[in-house]
């Protein structure tokens, strides 16, 4: 096998070390490695991290291949410095059942830029009424553990509890989507002074909280995980901070646009800043960075939305929700919580790769950068500066809410278990 020696990179911003890869793992760290038979990469001061892991990625293969696919979507992971993805699972057919989830595993692991761990629908076809086959997906070949009707909410409370009790045999935990149906009819933005001035209906904060309160006294009822979706309101970091203080099993995450956007840039009208749960108030954005660096929200997750160009441009009223996250998301996560004083690297390690890794059980991710571990690793040259250009993206789609915008840092290396997915900025 190949040894690849990682010169002076800062492992987890610390100070410049060398790392020596042997084939699919770290033979070493130090200072001084012998780069003997190996292939040398000068880091020459870029920050070293685990690879990272996103628990929220929508890759939309099987059925809306024209947005994104498994291959698409897995090297836009590892152009993000990705080594695994969990993919949503509202497809077409909806990952169900143990053959969809299946098909979905084996595209990532044929392709090989990332490892692709299939969610698992919480009821049939995510219509909320009837439990789907959550054993049979844990006992696939897949081995699902998060299971989520994502884009929609598990409204029903007795299907909630019913999904609670099923996955806390196995430790596995559902993934909720916190919205309120009723609360949200016709929402198109989040509910205030802006709606109200633009005359959009608006998305009331109260429709993800309420949720989140009834879901944390659940999961206390039955003793299980419970995990949320995108929180996006400094009520509902209230809400997680009320429930971790009183030793429920609840992990949530938010998206790098809710930590960096406000519902402000929607008077553009620009549909690139639609998105489920909207753009909220700087107050709320102000209560993420916190609840995020005090570990209330344990990590960040994109969200990666991809949708065609004719699903987004066209009237805000028209648009389709979501936007593009994996090839920005740590550049976003650097100007919010690295540059802002938040969060240093090794906190950054934690809320995108070992925290979400666990909440996961993706074993053999976010791991530590030590001798003996998984070589899945990503490096960044975190004194980068640049306008985002969509048309560079490795993702099918182009709907990202930074186009034009100055953002810092660049993934110019991702190493999948030795194997090198990004080299010097390129796909491999
Ligand atoms: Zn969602």
């Amino acid at each position: 096998m190949s040894k690849i020696l990682i010169r002076g990179a800062k492992v987890l911003g610390g100070e410049p070390q060398d790392v020596l890869i042997d084939g699919e793992t770290i033979a070493a760290v130090g200072t001084g490695l012998s780069a003997e038979g190996a292939e040398v990469v000068e880091a020459d001061g870029k920050v070293l991290l685990p690879g990272l892991v996103d628990l929220h990625t929508h890759l939309r293969e099987p059925g809306r291949e024209d947005s994104e696919t498994v291959l698409t979507g897995t090297r836009a992971a590892a152009s993000g410095g990705f080594t695994a993805v969990f993919a949503m699972a509202n497809t077409f057919p909806v990952a169900d059942t143990a053959g969809v989830v299946e098909q979905v595993w084996r595209l990532g692991r044929e392709y090989g830029y990332c490892d692709v761990q299939p969610i698992g629908a919480v009821t049939v076809g995510l219509e909320g009424r009837k439990l789907a086959e959550l054993g049979a997906m844990h006992d696939s070949a897949a081995g699902v553990t998060v299971f989520s009707d994502d884009g929609k909410c598990v409204d029903d409370a007795v299907i909630m509890r019913r999904a609670l009790e099923y996955v806390k045999a196995f430790g596995g935990v559902v993934a909720q989507h916190a919205q309120e149906p009723r609360l949200t009819e016709g929402a198109q933005m989040n509910e205030g002074v802006v709606s109200a001035e633009l005359g959009l209906g608006g998305w009331p904060a109260v429709a993800e909280e309420s949720i989140i309160a009834r879901d944390v006294l659940l999961a206390e009822h039955v003793g299980s995980r419970l995990h949320i979706c995108h929180v996006s309101t400094a009520g509902s970091v209230e809400i997680i901070r009320w429930a971790k203080s009183r030793g429920i099993q609840v992990t949530a995450e938010v998206c790098p646009h809710h930590l960096l956007l406000t519902e402000e840039v929607v008077r553009t009208y620009n549909p690139a800043y639609k998105v489920n749960p909207p753009l909220r108030t700087e107050r709320d954005v102000r209560a993420l960075r916190e609840a995020l660096a005090d570990g209330t929200i344990d990590i960040v997750a994109t969200d990666h939305a991809p949708h065609p160009h004719e699903d987004k441009d066209c009237e805000w009223g028209a648009a389709a929700m979501g936007m593009v996250g994996l090839e920005t998301a740590l550049s976003v996560v650097q100007e919010t919580m690295v540059e802002t004083g938040l969060l240093d690297w090794a906190g950054v390690a934690d809320r995108m790769s070992a925290a979400p890794a666990r909440i996961g059980r993706a074993t053999g991710h976010g791991r530590p950068v030590a001798p003996g571990e998984p070589a899945s690793l990503t490096l960044v040259d975190t004194a980068y500066r640049g306008q985002v250009d969509p048309a560079g993206f490795a993702s099918r789609s182009r709907n990202t809410p930074y186009e034009g915008r100055e953002l810092p840092g660049r993934v110019t290396h991702t190493w999948l278990r030795g194997k090198a997915t990004l080299m010097d900025g390129k796909l491999t």
